[in-house]
C-alpha cells in the first residue's frame, strides 16, 4: 500500500513512538504532583514539550498552551477571544475555505448572536485582505489549505485586521513542518496546529497566544495550562510531540526540497498522461509551478512573509473533467482521499467555484517525508491507470 494521505495524518516518527512508549513505561506521576519525584519527572517532560513546540515556531515557551490537537486549539482561540470581546466587538470574519474546526465555532458564535462574515475566495482559493471596522473582534485565516496546499498571505490579512484593532487567529495545521512558521513574522495573534500532521502522535497539538493577550478557557477545572486548558495532560503523547518538533526544525529545508521534488514529479506525470487534468489552486496551467521557490521557503528567508498564490509542497488536489465518478474507489494500492478527511464533500472546492461534477470526483494526493521516487511513480501509475479505466467505462 502506497500512502498518499499525509494531509490527513502522518506516520509517527519511530523516535517519537519510542518516546511515547518510554513515557508510558516510566511510572510517571501527575505533573501537578510536584511533591514527589515521579510527578517532577512528568513535569519535566511537559516543560520539555512546551520548549520544543515553542522552538519550532520561534515562540516563548510561556506563550504555548498544549492541547489535544488543532480542533481544540482553534476552538479555544476563537471562542476564548469571543468570550472576552463579543459584547464590545460583535463581528467575526473568516473565509469559506477554512477547515470545519474554524467554520463550526463561527456557526456557534452566530447562534450566540455574533455577526459572522464568511467571505468568498477566488478561483485559485486565495483570500483577499478584508475591510474591517472597529466592530470586528477576530479574523481567522489558515496559512495553508489542507485540501489544495494553497498558501494565504497571513501577514497582509493580519495587517489589515490589526489596522482596525481586530485580532487574528491563524490555523497553521497544514503548514507546520512543510514551510517555515515563525510567529514573530507571521502577523497573527493566535496560532493553532496538530502534532499528527508533522510525524508526532495524534492527540497532541498547541495554541500559541501572543504574550499579553488574555482569552477565556473552554475547559474549566484544575487550572492546568495557565488556567486555559484544565485537565491532566497527555504526557506520553507530548513526549512524542517534543521529539517530532525537534526533528522537524533542523530538517525543514531538506523536507521542503524533498516534498517539492516529489510533488513536482507527481504533477508532471499527471499533467502529461491525463490531458485536461485540473490541479486545484495551481496558478497557470502551462508549466508546473509550486508557488514558492525552495529559496523563498528556506528558514530565515527575509521577512518570512509567505507571498500569496503559491502552494506548500506535498498536497495535490486534482479533478479530471468529464470522468465518471469513482476515481478514489478505483485505487487499490494507493491510500488517498477525496478531500478533507473530516468532511463528506469538498466545501473548499465549492468555495473556489469548482463545478459539483468536478469536485465530487476530486482526488487529493498528499506526500510525506518518507515518500520515495519509486513511491511517486507507483502512485502516479495507479492513479493514471484508474482514470484511464474509468474513462474507458465512460465510452
Ligand atoms: N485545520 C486543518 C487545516 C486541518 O487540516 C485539520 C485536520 N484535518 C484541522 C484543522 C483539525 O485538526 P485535528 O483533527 O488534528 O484536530
Amino acid at each position: 500500500m502506497f500512502y498518499a494521505d499525509h494531509a490527513a495524518t502522518t506516520p509517527c516518527l519511530p523516535a517519537a513512538t519510542a518516546a511515547v512508549a518510554k513515557a508510558l513505561g516510566d511510572n510517571l506521576g501527575n505533573p501537578g504532583s510536584r511533591q514527589h519525584e515521579p510527578g517532577r519527572r512528568a513535569l519535566a517532560l511537559l516543560d520539555d514539550a512546551r520548549a520544543a513546540v515553542a522552538g519550532l515556531i520561534n515562540a516563548r515557551p510561556a506563550e504555548v498552551i498544549l492541547t489535544s490537537g488543532a480542533t481544540e486549539a482553534l476552538n479555544l482561540g476563537i471562542l476564548g477571544v469571543a468570550a472576552r470581546l463579543i459584547s464590545t466587538r460583535p463581528r467575526f470574519v473568516t473565509w469559506a475555505a477554512e477547515h470545519s474546526a474554524v467554520l463550526e465555532p463561527y456557526q456557534a458564535l452566530a447562534r450566540a448572536g455574533a455577526e459572522v462574515a464568511v467571505l468568498g475566495v477566488d478561483r485559485q482559493g486565495r483570500y483577499a485582505p478584508c475591510q474591517n471596522d472597529n466592530g470586528t473582534a477576530l479574523v481567522s485565516v489558515m496559512l495553508v489549505n489542507n485540501e489544495t496546499g494553497v498558501i494565504q498571505n497571513v501577514a497582509a490579512i493580519s495587517a489589515a485586521a490589526h489596522a482596525a484593532g481586530a485580532l487574528v487567529c491563524c490555523d497553521a495545521t497544514a503548514a507546520i513542518g512543510r514551510m517555515p512558521v515563525d510567529v514573530t513574522t507571521l502577523g497573527a495573534d493566535l496560532v493553532a496546529f496538530s502534532g499528527h500532521k508533522f510525524y508526532a502522535p495524534p492527540g497532541t497539538g498547541a495554541l500559541w497566544i501572543r504574550r499579553g493577550l488574555a482569552i477565556d478557557p473552554l475547559i474549566h477545572g484544575g487550572g492546568q495550562e495557565r488556567g486555559l486548558r484544565s485537565g491532566t495532560p497527555n504526557i506520553p503523547g507530548l513526549a512524542g510531540l517534543a521529539v517530532a518538533a525537534r526533528a522537524a526544525q533542523p530538517e525543514l529545508t531538506e523536507r521542503i526540497a524533498h516534498l517539492t521534488a516529489m510533488t513536482a514529479r507527481l504533477e508532471q506525470r499527471l499533467i502529461t498522461e491525463l490531458p485536461g487534468i485540473v490541479i486545484h489552486g495551481r496558478a497557470g496551467s502551462a508549466e508546473l509551478q509550486l508557488g514558492l521557490s525552495h529559496a523563498e521557503l528556506e528558514l530565515g528567508a527575509p521577512g518570512n512573509s509567505h507571498p500569496p498564490g503559491g502552494r506548500a509542497p506535498g498536497t495535490t488536489m486534482v479533478s479530471l473533467p468529464g470522468l465518471c465518478r469513482g476515481w478514489l474507489a478505483q485505487l487499490v494500492n494507493v491510500a488517498a482521499s477525496g478531500g478533507s478527511a473530516c468532511s463528506a464533500g469538498s466545501h473548499v472546492l465549492a468555495a473556489m467555484g469548482v463545478p459539483d461534477a468536478e469536485s465530487t470526483n476530486a482526488l487529493r494526493l498528499s506526500l510525506g517525508i518518507g515518500t520515495s521516487v519509486s513511491d511517486v511513480e507507483a502512485i502516479a501509475d495507479e492513479v493514471i491507470h484508474a482514470a484511464q479505466r474509468l474513462a474507458g467505462l465512460n465510452r
